[in-house]
């Protein structure tokens, strides 16, 4: 748990030379210890061998709030003793929990009918503060309280150390196949029309909006020249059920082009896991073969899973035995905002085996259909856009990632909700300008 412990207590306090400030730090209830440090956190009883993993672990509602920033473990009480600072916050296990997700291993029963965690059945939602990194605010206290212990320490600087403009390929084309022109002469706008979108040139495809995309986040590489912004194409690579339809191929014609399309603008590429692989993780690692070595995209190293249907923590374990070293998928379907409590990137530790992992989770901010569909925030154009400038705003002010989401779909003339195309210029231009 040492290992555990100073990791977090590093990532709490988030400056260069944060190792040089653990020292000051104790966390500890043992009173003989005290003298040593500036300022001592006295931990909760959650790390306790009977009380971890128990249902007396989780937090209780509503919390308590220190200096207005709600803790998930401890008291507000603060003492002195010689000159050491003591709280009794427990910020430590506050941000172990929401890293972690360690709620999601306690509550095993409650998953939607995709198998994942709902963003509303979560503590960060229900307590008010999903659009909060309280766990970047527990590092605002820290730094607050060693400056009032005599110890000068820098304000990380406002800036977004990484832009991730991603996209996942779950649908590239509209009607490119003869299925495609069955469907539509049976069940959608004809087959008149169906024969003009296949027989037609590939730009004319409704769902074909990558080049309109391509130039929206070239604009902001070429602002973002020092590398901090990456655009993503996260592609499916295997998957049988129905919700990874519609499938596409490596052989077909159009997907040759778009991949070279793709290639020709310097794209990363991850692996977009399928649904059937978040129902049977095990099958992750013949679909990142396939993308190394069918695709010849490899080695792709980046992941985010479809439907964000990553379902339990421990399928993390077989990210990192296919070899995949960073994961995107920690946002929640139905609701925006920090699934980690905080809006930079961790490393992953297990809350079953309490290990750290050598993989990173970057927190995925924003994602389209979760602010636009009724079934999710069902929000109008203005009320997304106030909300994801929002977010980003607090993202710049700690200095964390945004990581954003949006589907070659969603900009399509035929996406359900029209205002895609408006909102992701507006927020590539909130991105911009705070350059
Ligand atoms: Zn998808």
């Amino acid at each position: 748990m040492n290992r555990i412990i100073n990791y977090l207590l590093r990532f709490l306090l988030g400056v260069e030379r944060a190792s040089a400030y653990c020292g000051m730090i104790g966390y500890t209830s043992n009173p003989n210890f005290f003298k040593r440090y500036k300022l001592v956190i006295i931990p909760s009883r959650f790390f306790d061998a009977d009380i971890y993993g128990t249902a007396d672990s989780l937090p209780r509602l509503p919390l308590v709030e220190i200096e207005g920033v709600p803790i998930l473990f401890g008291s507000a009480r603060q003492d002195e003793m010689e000159g050491t600072r003591i709280v009794y916050a427990d910020i430590i296990a506050s941000a172990y929990f929401l890293m972690t997700r360690y709620e999601e291993i306690q509550h095993r029963d409650i998953r939607d009918e995709h198998g994942r965690f709902p963003g509303r059945e979560s503590l960060p939602f229900k307590a008010g503060f999903i659009h909060r990194p309280v766990i970047e605010e527990y590092g605002q206290l820290l730094r607050r309280w060693l400056r009032q212990a005599g110890v000068e320490i820098e304000e990380p600087k406002p800036m977004f150390r990484k832009i991730w403009l991603t996209h996942d390929v779950d649908a590239p084309f509209f009607c490119r196949s003869v299925r495609n022109v069955l469907r539509e002469t049976f069940r959608g706008g004809g087959f008149v029309q169906a024969c003009k979108y296949f027989a037609g040139p590939l730009r004319r495809d409704p769902y074909y909006t990558f080049p309109w995309m391509l130039k929206q986040d070239q604009a902001v590489k070429e602002v973002y020249k020092d590398g901090r912004c990456e655009v993503v194409y996260f592609l499916k690579a295997g998957g049988h059920g129905k919700y990874d339809r519609p499938h596409y191929w490596l052989r077909s014609p159009d997907v040759h082009a778009l991949l070279e399309l793709l290639k020709s603008k310097q794209v990363s590429f991850g692996l977009h896991t399928s649904y059937h692989a978040g129902e049977q993780p095990s099958l992750i690692a013949s679909e990142k073969e396939t993308l190394d070595h069918v695709w010849n995209l490899g080695p792709v190293s980046m992941n985010r899973h479809h439907y964000l249907s990553l379902r339990e923590p421990e399928d993390f374990d077989k990210l990192i035995r296919a070899g995949i070293t960073d994961d995107f998928t920690m946002g929640y379907a139905d609701v925006s905002g920090f699934r980690l409590g905080t809006c930079r990137p961790v490393k992953w530790i297990n809350p079953i085996t309490r290990q750290m992992t050598s993989l990173t989770l970057h927190p995925l901010a924003l994602m389209d259909s979760s602010l636009s569909d009724p079934k999710y925030m069902g929000l109008d154009a203005q009320e997304a856009l106030s909300y994801s400038q929002a977010l980003l705003h607090t993202i710049y002010l700690h200095g964390g990632e945004a990581v954003l989401l949006w589907h070659n779909t969603s900009f399509s003339s035929l996406a359900p909700q029209r205002y895609h195309r408006q909102l992701y210029m507006d927020l590539l231009e909130t991105i911009l300008s705070k350059k």
